[in-house]
Order: C-alpha cells, then sequence, then structure tokens
C-alpha cells in the first residue's frame, strides 16, 4: 500500500484475493492512510515553496536567471572538465524540478536545473561534477563513485546538504 502524489492510496494485493479481505486491510490501516496523507501534503507544500523562491514566469525571470546560470556554471563546468578530460558538446538549463542535472551520455549533452540557482555554490559544483562524470561513467556504480572521490572528494557530504536544504 502506498500513498501516490495526488494523495490516493495505491493498494496492490495477489490475484486472487476477496475483495472484502483488501477492504479489510484498508479499513485496518486507516491510521497509517491517514499520517501518510498529511506527510505528502506537507511535503508538496515544502517543494511548492521551495521552488517558489526562484520566479520564472515572466521573460525578463526567465533571461536573468539564464545569465546567472550561465556565469557560474560555465567556468565550473570549463575547470572541471579540463581536469577529468572530457569534453561537452553542449550545456542547456531548464527549470526541472526534482533532479539537478541530467546528462545524455549519447549526445553528450548536460542539461542543469535553473533551480540549482537556489543552492550553495559548492553543491552547485557537485552537480556538475556529478554530470560531467558521467560522460567517463554512464552509471552509479563503484567506479562512479571512484571518480567522484577523486574529482569531488565532499560529494556525500554535498549530496546530503542539497537533500536537507531541498527536501524534494
Ligand atoms: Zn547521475
Amino acid at each position: 500500500m502506498r500513498i501516490v502524489k495526488n494523495g490516493d492510496v495505491h493498494v496492490s494485493a495477489p490475484i486472487g484475493m476477496l475483495k472484502s479481505e483488501v477492504e479489510r486491510f484498508i479499513n485496518e490501516h486507516r491510521d497509517w492512510i491517514e499520517k501518510a496523507r498529511q506527510r505528502t501534503c506537507e511535503r508538496q507544500k515544502q517543494r511548492a515553496l521551495f521552488y517558489s523562491q526562484l520566479p520564472l514566469q515572466t521573460r525578463t525571470q526567465a533571461d536573468e536567471a539564464l545569465q546567472r546560470l550561465k556565469a557560474l556554471i560555465e567556468p565550473l563546468v570549463e575547470k572541471h572538465a579540463r581536469e577529468m578530460g572530457v569534453k561537452p558538446q553542449s550545456i542547456t538549463y531548464k527549470p526541472m524540478i526534482s533532479r539537478w542535472g541530467l546528462c545524455n551520455v549519447k549526445t553528450r549533452t548536460i542539461c542543469f536545473s535553473a533551480y540549482l540557482l537556489l543552492l550553495p555554490e559548492w553543491c552547485i559544483e557537485h552537480v556538475v561534477v556529478h554530470e560531467l562524470c558521467h560522460l567517463l561513467e554512464p552509471s552509479h556504480n563503484v567506479r562512479f563513485h571512484t571518480l567522484m572521490d577523486r574529482y569531488f572528494p565532499r560529494w556525500k557530504e554535498a549530496r546530503k546538504e542539497t537533500r536537507r536544504i531541498c527536501k524534494c
């Protein structure tokens, strides 16, 4: 049983289980459902509040954010790409929520979330190194983490700090 984003409750049951048994199970867990729903709702509110700190509705807001992103991220990409011996094909920015960056290994294109502007610089740098690392290793495997240890030793700390700032 789980609570989905809109607050609905999804229940999985084995094939052949009687509807009455499923209903009984749901009834026995009413308290859990109520609490979980409240938690989901709280998280949604926190999330909306976090992202609303960077309004991107108007052209001016979006342009200004793009300028700031470029000024912050481009030097970091340049510095680390040189050190790591990688060369991304292009860098793009999108108002992505729930992920900070995306690396398309085939096209060697990296996309960064505009909301990185809401993070401290060292956390932004962590995301930059993380995405560049994908050009060397596509999966989050042991090799990937070894590369992160080498190129951004504080990656675990940065990840923790980022999760603390944005609990989304
Ligand atoms: Zn990754």
